[in-house]
């Protein structure tokens, strides 16, 4: 039989529990720490114990975090293993075991609780780590030409520029064990599932360091770098991708934990999910992903606003509403579909039932407010249409920038709904008014650069709505790829 989301999240938890951790609850999505804008792993809420500035209050911790990664949201539904929203279930050594036993409780976790066949497996490793290395090898017994030696942009993890940081051993599951070991490359992802990612933390990033800075410090320390007073534990596992494995399907989306909220956009757009085209599966898909992360960031107290956090917000859940567009929906839908992932969050966050009437009330305000504008920009578009058409000719860049600019229509949807009407769209002439605007605009925008939230704001407006990346991102969030 196969487990379900909710299993395996409880089986990840127990394990750890009964190897002595302390279950903890998740923290909010809105973060204590101020360099970044959400939660965007299970280690923030005590990157204060591992940099030794607050008392450690347990040795040992397990926990299932809430997450959202803006940096992935141009991956959601085009990937199979991406999420804005997803849970992170982790296990924590605060200066307690280090990097043995955390590899032997990873192994133990994944091919005993998990039942995944030892041959399937493959682990890399930090390059410069022969440690871990040979700890997969010798002590644990995995074959040698299944350790593969990885850069410090895989191998080095940190949460942000400065802070604690270290080399990582990543677990991956083979989907396709007959391609053999020749050539393997875990970056293939038609192949490879990354699943849990196991951090030696032992370094304090003062300035922004990271991979190769971790090699100097053993040969020519220089001050950048220091070894943090004790040596940590920090791991994430991916809730939804171990779902993905164990319930065989062939993305985290068509499991148990999203896939409800999937149908129930289907369900309302008319449309059969498993016989749909592959852009009508990624826009449910969005649906599904954005619905998750706008629901919960309400629940934590994020609003929709033009900066930080409500910025964020209110970008996603505009994506959800034009995702709907191109699927025909036109009434108000986001609270109806919200009202599954309410369901479903009972075992992640209990406040989420308790908040969900507020929730529904946001939701449909602001879906309300958007599709106002909305309305709006059709009509402009309708009249640019109209007269591209009737002269053989694409809709000019500065009208593009218009609806962009004015009515909040990404270049992404003016040029799916001219794709319709056989009308093609200028992206360069749009791209040269972007450009331009840009340069307006610097100067003011860089005195407003100096808060982590105008920053954010000032990125989203200098990459446009649909290649949003976030601030994560900009920020080079450590290895947060
Ligand atoms: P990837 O290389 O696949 O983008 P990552 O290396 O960025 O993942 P980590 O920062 O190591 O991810 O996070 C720990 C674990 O959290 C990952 O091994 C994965 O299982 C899960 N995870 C990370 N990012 C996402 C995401 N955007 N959606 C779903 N799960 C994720
Ligand atoms: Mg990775
Ligand atoms: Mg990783
Ligand atoms: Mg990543």
């Amino acid at each position: 039989k196969k487990m379900t989301g909710a299993e395996i999240r409880e089986a990840f938890l127990s394990f750890y529990e009964s190897k002595g951790h302390t279950r903890l609850p998740s923290s909010s999505l809105v973060p204590e720490d101020p360099t970044v804008l959400l939660t965007i792993a299970g280690m923030l809420q005590f990157k204060p114990v591992f940099l030794g500035q607050a008392p450690r209050k347990v040795a040992t911790a397990t926990t299932t975090q809430k997450c959202v990664r803006t940096n992935d949201i141009g991956n959601v539904g085009v990937t199979a293993r991406h999420h804005t929203f997803f849970e992170m279930l982790g296990n924590f050594s605060f200066g307690d075991y280090f990097k043995e036993q955390a590899i032997k409780w990873a192994w133990e976790l994944s091919t005993g609780v998990f039942g995944l066949p030892a041959e399937r497996v493959w682990v890399s490793v930090y390059e410069e780590d022969a440690e871990a290395e040979a700890i997969w090898r010798d002590v644990v017994g995995v074959a040698p030409e299944r350790i593969k030696r990885m850069g410090a942009a895989d191998n080095f993890w940190s949460s942000g520029p400065t802070g604690p940081c270290g080399p990582c051993s990543e677990l991956y599951y083979d989907f396709h064990p007959e391609r053999g070991t020749q050539d393997a490359s875990l970056e293939d992802d038609s192949r490879f599932i990354e699943f849990y990612n196991l951090v030696f933390m032992q370094l304090n990033s003062s300035t922004g360091g990271g991979g190769g800075v971790f090699m100097q410090l053993n040969r020519k320390p220089d001050g950048s770098l220091e070894p943090l007073a004790a040596k940590n534990i920090d791991t994430g596992m991916g809730l939804e991708r171990m779902a993905q494995i164990l319930q065989g399907v062939s993305n985290n989306y068509e499991t148990d934990l999203i896939f409800p909220i999937v149908a129930k956009a289907a369900a309302i757009a008319g449309v059969d999910y498993a016989s749909a085209q592959p852009a009508v599966k990624t826009a449910l898909k969005v649906i599904g992903d954005h619905t998750r992360a706008v629901t919960y960031m309400l629940s934590d107290g994020v609003t929709p606003s033009n900066t930080g956090r409500g910025y964020v917000l209110r970008r996603l859940l505009r994506r959800v509403v034009m995702k709907g567009r191109l699927l025909g929906i036109r009434e108000v839908f986001t609270p109806a579909v919200a009202e599954v992932a309410v369901a479903l969050s009972a075992a992640c966050d209990p406040a989420v039932q308790r908040n969900a009437q507020r929730i529904y009330d946001e939701l449909a305000r602001e879906e309300s407010l958007f599709a106002t504008t909305l309305e709006r920009g059709q009509k402009q578009l309708d009249e640019y249409l109209d007269r591209a058409a009737a002269g053989g000719k694409a809709i000019a860049g500065p009208d593009a920038f218009m609806l962009y600019d004015t009515f909040g229509f990404p270049l992404e949807l003016t040029q799916e709904l001219a794709e319709a009407r056989g009308v093609d769209v200028d992206v360069s002439g749009f791209e040269a008014e972007m450009e331009a605007q840009r340069q307006r605009s610097k100067d003011s925008r860089e005195t407003l650069d100096l808060t982590a939230q105008a920053g954010l704001a000032a990125l989203a407006a200098a990459v446009g709505p649909t290649a949003f990346t976030g601030y994560s991102a900009t920020r080079g969030a450590g290895r947060v790829r």
